[in-house]
């Protein structure tokens, strides 16, 4: 018998905010005009994309005018690769990690089978990159950097403030993904000056899905990906997707209001997650930094056990996890972000990934732990390399 459901999958998406939903709903069948038209219908849209704009560039500390709106974050990711290297068509390099999202490093295989160098930078066991090796990349005709902010297995928090820096001192573009660091932690771009694009994804932050913002430092050469009409000044055309453009907006506006409780209540809930799983459960690490990590996110993996067989037996009780991103799940292939750091065979096929919101309650995180130590014990009773029996090869 279920007694309970846990979301604990918010790295995957996130419950879209009873407040966003009330926010964006008028704009489908009470004013659909488009914005772009001279008439009241018109200028009613308009008026709140203006308010969106806002609100998004708030939450980044920037210009309204370096705001554009997207389809979602794979869009975004696409699109600032797209235009740093139309922009500069000698410049036939680019770096990223190992341990990108595939909307960025599939795109980067794209350009390698059509002859442009790329640099995949490696990550230790922590999931960090070395700046040393980044600087050591850098080419002179590397077009851009493109190195995420926050990744979204582990969390672990890349330095992209220094890498931006070294970045800008060799004439070198600097993209960062951060959606998954999108009101989970403070992001101001006035004091990450050397970042020039930005994305960012609805849905990860109380938003629907199917919107995204890819943020454009004032001055940055951009060629659009979309040709068409005039729409975020010519450089994402579209008739704009309105609702959802006014929801990221206030959803924006609300990580604002709740990033204190993100950075302490969420942070302690995942905190207190970690500690007890490691102590009740023999044979689990972590896989993610230390201190450099999302305040949400816990990955932590169990020698001896199947990632799938886990999330099967949490799902039965109610408890809706990951055993790595998404977009990989189906594949028994341990996942190329923990291969990337180099955990062992034996723990990275056992890896679970819980991810917490402001959604999330204490009686959340107990019924987790009340719940997943047994399932472990179960599954290494049957397993056949459970603990004290034969190691696989
Ligand atoms: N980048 C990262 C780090 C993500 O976690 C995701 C979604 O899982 C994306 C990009 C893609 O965003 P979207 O689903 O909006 O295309």
């Amino acid at each position: 018998m279920v007694t309970r459901q846990v979301y604990a999958d918010n790295n995957a998406t996130t419950k879209v905010d009873e407040l966003v939903v009330q926010e964006m709903l008028p704009y489908f069948s009470k004013y659909y005009g488009n914005p772009s038209s001279m008439h009241v219908f018109g200028g009613q849209v308009e008026k709140k994309l203006v308010e969106a704009r806002e609100r998004m560039a708030a939450m980044l500390n920037a210009e309204p005018t370096e705001i554009i709106f997207t389809s979602c974050g794979t869009e975004s990711d696409n699109m600032a690769i797209y235009s740093a290297i139309t922009s500069a068509p000698q410049k036939r390099h680019v770096i990223t990690t190992k341990v990108e999202h595939p909307a960025v490093l599939n795109y980067c295989k794209q350009l390698a089978k059509r002859g442009y160098g790329v640099t995949y930078l490696s990550v230790d066991r922590d999931g960090m990159v070395d700046v040393n090796e980044f600087y050591d990349s850098i080419r002179d005709d590397t077009a851009i950097a493109s190195i995420m902010y926050a990744n979204n297995e582990t969390g672990t928090i890349l330095p992209v403030g220094e890498l931006g820096t070294i970045a800008r001192e060799k004439g070198v573009l600097f993209h960062t993904d951060a959606v998954q660091v999108a009101g989970k932690i403070p992001l101001d771009l006035q004091k990450l000056d050397a970042i020039d694009m930005l994305s960012i994804s609805g849905h990860k932050l109380h938003a629907p899905k199917g919107i995204g913002v890819l943020y454009v430092r004032r001055g940055t050469k951009f060629r659009p990906l979309l040709i068409g009409g005039h729409q975020e000044r010519g450089r994402r055309p579209g008739t704009e997707n309105t609702a959802s453009i006014i929801a990221i907006g206030k959803a924006a506006e609300l990580a604002q209001t709740h990033l204190e409780d993100e950075l302490t209540r969420v942070k302690a809930l995942r905190d207190r997650m970690e500690q007890e799983l490691l102590a009740r459960i023999p044979d689990a690490v972590v896989n993610g930094h230390p201190t450099q990590r999302t305040p949400n996110t816990l990955n932590i993996s169990f020698k001896y056990v199947e990632g799938e067989a886990i999330l099967l037996m949490l799902s039965e009780r109610g408890i809706a996890a990951s055993s790595g991103s998404a977009c990989t799940s189906g594949s028994l292939e341990p996942s190329h972000v923990l291969r990337a750091m180099g955990v062992p065979f034996t723990y990275s096929h056992g890896s679970l990934r819980l991810s917490l919101s402001r959604f999330n309650t204490e009686e959340d995180v107990e019924y987790i732990l009340q719940e997943l130590p047994p399932i472990i014990e179960r599954l290494r009773e049957i397993s056949p390399f459970g603990r004290n029996k034969e190691e696989p090869q």
